[in-house]
């Protein structure tokens, strides 16, 4: 029995990814602020990314998460674990700093929790 070459293109995983809140769990690709199949387009935080399994496109790729800014915990972009507010915070010590936040923002976290 032959070996079938598989040509391997993409970028071997360089682990896993899990968030600590909802412990979503998927092979990540690359950490940084600029995705190597990101073009010109360069994140606004250091993040965990993989190639879009469900796009043929080369260039297109998925965000998984990043660290909380606060306690370096590792969450996924979900709105349920983290939130981007000029940092990238989870969801928890959102709400232990919400008086820190803009009103808008607090506004948003109440009408998740209902
Ligand atoms: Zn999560
Ligand atoms: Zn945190």
């Amino acid at each position: 029995m032959q070996d079938e070459m598989q040509s391997v293109e993409d970028p071997e995983p360089k682990g896993m990814f899990e968030c600590s809140l909802c412990r979503l769990k998927a092979p990540y690709s690359y950490y940084g602020p600029k995705p190597p199949n990101a073009r010109s387009l360069v994140l606004l935080e250091d993040c965990y990314t993989m190639n879009d399994p469900f796009t043929p496109q080369r260039d297109t790729f998925l965000i998984l998460g990043s660290h909380c800014c606060l306690c370096k915990t590792v969450v996924c972009v979900g709105q349920e674990c983290s939130l981007f507010y000029t940092k990238r915070f989870c969801i928890p010590c959102v709400k232990k700093h919400i008086d820190e936040f803009p009103e808008e923002i607090q506004l948003d976290l109440q009408k998740k929790k209902q």
